[in-house]
């Protein structure tokens, strides 16, 4: 104990057996056994029951020990995937660089994994950059934490006994806040290149400090990121911010030097005045919904994060003499065709986001049938909430948003008034008095908001 403590003090990491776990009981870790998924607990019992060692395992054993309910539970077992499979009814096995088991439970997938052996130690096919191809090898628990990405990452918890095993010092690093890759950390983003995404992800979304050695060679080893196929980096960018602090983790990235070659061009989006206000406000909303509970849709993202990018290319065609719609069409064409091989946007989403582009300039249209066959589009909130921000970030003036707002909560007499009071085209500069709509847009906002967007409306139509 004195010995312990002297060591403390001194900074002298403890020289442990790495084979061996740290042992927690629950007075020690305070793991509140209620923030379990009861089909967890029945995954690992069924797992223990048939002879085989089971716990939960990663990323849900972090966020018990914070106190947080966990999103998902992964299980990890010494059973191999057959075994697993014949244990569960409804269960399948996927994957195959990295091969698990979806156990479902009503509407509950839980992941099981077998335990994985030391990928440097083992024969694993890598790439001529020192990627991982596959890794099936299975292999005793301490290795398995071993490979696992950070401290506070590779910890079991095991619910019959209620103790949490720990090999690498993540209970130590969950009270400091920190964040530790395990292993040489060059060594780790060679494996995986992906990992330094999940740096910035997990760093950004616990706020936790990012340990010094973890963080150094980023900059650096960035451009490996370019080699992981595009898939996985989409998975992983789509995480990261729908993560409820895309925000910070898009600043993250771009301070690591990250970005590139994620969302070409982001750099240049981000640092024009009214594309900066428009991604920050997107992202800003992003995060709100997250921490609401609600959903997010990818494609809603995307659209935001590209759009200045297509309102460019959109002013471009218009001012070559292309009508406004066709114009839209060609942009998104263009900057969809840009991005699709970098980030491998799913064909859903990308439909999704050029739908969302195409609604915009319909909503300049106020007279007549318009506005009503607006409103039945299948993707209409979406397209509303995007005109919004528009009109939040200063492209667009407050009063079109104001109008659509009214325009949409509105019975039928209000909107026909809506209709007759609205007929001359948006970005007309005449001054009216200005509506009020149910949703909030302080005055000092929308008088800001005007003369942005008298900016952005006269670059934007050249008429
Ligand atoms: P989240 O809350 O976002 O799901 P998580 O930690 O559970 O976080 P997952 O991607 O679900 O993240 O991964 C589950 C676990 O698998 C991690 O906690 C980690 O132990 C391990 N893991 C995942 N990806 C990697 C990787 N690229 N390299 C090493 N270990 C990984
Ligand atoms: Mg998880």
């Amino acid at each position: 104990m004195i010995k312990k403590f002297i060591r403390k003090i001194l900074g002298v990491k403890d020289e442990r057996d790495p084979t061996q776990p740290v042992v927690l009981g629950p007075e020690e870790h305070g793991i509140d056994p209620r923030l379990l998924s009861p089909n967890a607990v029945r995954v690992t019992q069924t797992l223990q029951e048939a002879g085989y060692k089971a716990f939960v395992v990663g990323g849900a054993v972090r966020d018990l020990l914070l106190g947080v309910k966990p999103k998902d539970f992964d299980i990890a077992t010494d059973a191999t995937p057959e075994e697993v499979k014949k244990l569960f009814r409804r269960a399948f096995i996927i994957g195959r660089r990295f091969q698990i088991v979806h156990v479902m439970f009503g509407q509950e997938l839980l992941e099981v994994t077998t335990f994985r052996g030391n990928a440097l130690n083992n024969n694993a096919p890598k790439d001529e950059h020192g990627r991982v191809l596959r890794d099936n090898n299975f292999g005793p628990q301490h290795e398995d934490a071993e490979r696992r990405d950070f401290t506070i990452n590779a910890m079991y918890y095991d619910p019959a006994t209620q103790s949490v095993l720990d090999y690498h010092g993540g209970i130590q690093d969950i009270r400091d806040k920190v964040l530790r890759i395990i292993g040489q950390p060059e060594a780790r983003y060679r494996e995986d290149p992906v990992r330094m995404l999940r740096v910035v992800r997990f760093a950004a979304k616990l706020q936790f400090t990012i340990e010094p050695a973890t963080r150094a060679p980023i900059p650096v080893m960035a451009p490996l990121i370019n080699n992981v196929p595009a898939a996985r980096v989409f998975d992983e960018m789509l995480k990261l911010l729908q993560s409820g602090h895309s925000l910070a983790c898009l600043k993250e990235l771009r301070a690591s030097g990250l970005h590139h070659g994620l969302l070409p061009l982001l750099d240049v989006v981000l640092e024009q005045p009214i594309g900066m206000k428009f991604v920050t406000l997107a992202l800003e909303s992003t995060d709100a919904r997250v921490k609401a509970g609600k959903g997010v849709s990818a494609g809603f993202l995307f659209a935001s994060l590209l759009w200045h990018q297509v309102l460019e290319k959109w002013n471009a065609y218009r001012a070559a003499g292309e009508q406004p719609i066709p114009a839209l069409h060609l942009a998104a064409d263009d900057v969809l065709d840009n991005q699709t091989d970098s980030l491998a946007l799913q064909r859903r989403i990308a439909t999704d986001m050029r739908d969302i582009w195409a609604m915009q300039p319909r909503f300049e249209r106020r007279s007549g049938k318009s506005p009503y066959k607006l409103l039945e589009h299948p993707r209409f909130r979406a397209g509303f909430d995007f005109l919004l921000l528009r009109c939040e970030s200063g492209e667009l003036d407050a009063e079109l948003g104001n109008w659509w707002t009214t325009f949409y909560a509105g019975d039928i007499a209000e909107r026909e008034r809506l209709i007759n009071t609205a007929r001359e085209p948006a970005g007309d500069k005449k001054k009216r008095p200005r509506r009020r709509g149910p949703r909030k847009t302080g005055d000092d906002g929308a008088t800001q908001l005007d003369s942005g967007a008298q900016q952005a409306a006269s670059g934007a139509d050249g008429e």
